[in-house]
């Protein structure tokens, strides 16, 4: 099982859109994937059809046990999604009162990586989709991750919250103890725009090594998928943006390759 999160302080990144659109690719691609919605706004489980406001299980079951993850409980929670392939275990907006309740709990930074452990067999890899806010749910995507994916708008302001981004997994990581790889994305980036071929370019010479070498382009297709419920796919290829995340996909698994090869000598 392979575990990436995607995660930036900022909202309106593309972070819901690159879950999805990575996720289906992987499943069209003939793997087993699971999406995770980690953020109390629950977009990515709205984005299935499914209401973050009405749900009776999600995410914040696992919660509940005293930072223990009861067996089985993990397979009960993952749901279906119109996609072949690619299953969810959706959110619901009760996921907003997680800090408060949390707080003391032994073990509350692992109840993502327990659940996943259960899991192991069933799927090929997860994608967690995160919240904009430092808490204890990043802090859990950040333990179960194995590598980290940041989406970040080709925009001054964005590039600001980049700097915040990167200081708090500095943070994180040094209380795990743990290296977490990542790959910062390029994303809504309009190439008729000065601001965004100037972000790109900053970017670029800020992060030489862990941006990723294209752009998610602004498509307004991913637009109307989110509210259509619609998983982006590889045979639309009308759609630029699908294409770009196709590469982005390629790369990120040249990359996993190139990390188990290293590491079995
Ligand atoms: P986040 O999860 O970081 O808040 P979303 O993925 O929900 O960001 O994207 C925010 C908004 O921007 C959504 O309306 C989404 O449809 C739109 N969007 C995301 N990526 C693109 C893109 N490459 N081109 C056009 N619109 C996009
Ligand atoms: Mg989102």
């Amino acid at each position: 099982m392979r575990i990436w999160a995607v995660a930036n302080q900022k909202g309106g990144v593309g972070k819901t859109t690159s879950v999805v659109t990575l996720g289906g690719l992987l499943a069209e691609r003939g793997h087993r994937v699971l999406v995770m919605d980690l953020d109390p706004h629950g977009s990515l489980t709205s984005w299935f059809g499914y209401d973050p406001d009405t749900l009776k299980h999600s995410v914040f079951d696992l919660f509940q046990h005293q930072g223990k993850v009861p067996e089985g409980l993990p397979a009960q929670l993952v749901t279906e999604t119109s996609c072949p392939g690619l299953s969810l275990l959706p959110a619901s907006t009760a996921l907003a009162t997680l800090e408060r309740r949390m707080v003391g709990v032994e073990g509350m930074g692992l109840i993502i990586s327990r659940a996943l452990a259960q899991l192991w067999d069933d799927f090929d890899y997860v994608l967690l989709d995160n919240t904009p806010s430092l808490g204890v749910l990043m802090v859990n995507a950040l333990a179960a991750a194995q590598h980290l994916i940041i989406p970040v708008q080709t925009e001054f302001l964005a590039i600001k919250g980049l700097e915040r981004m990167l200081h708090t997994l500095q943070m994180i990581m040094r209380s795990q103890k743990n290296e977490l790889p990542y790959t910062i994305v390029p994303t809504l980036y309009d190439r008729r725009t000065q601001a965004s071929v100037k972000s790109l370019n900053l970017l670029r010479k800020t992060y030489p090594d862990t941006l990723w070498r294209f752009a998610i382009p602004v498509d307004t297709k991913f637009r109307d998928a989110s509210q259509g419920g619609i998983v982006p796919s590889a045979l639309d290829a009308e759609t630029h943006g699908v294409r770009a995340y196709t590469h982005l996909l390629d790369d990120l698994l040249a990359r996993a390759g190139a990390v188990k090869e290293r590491q079995h000598g």
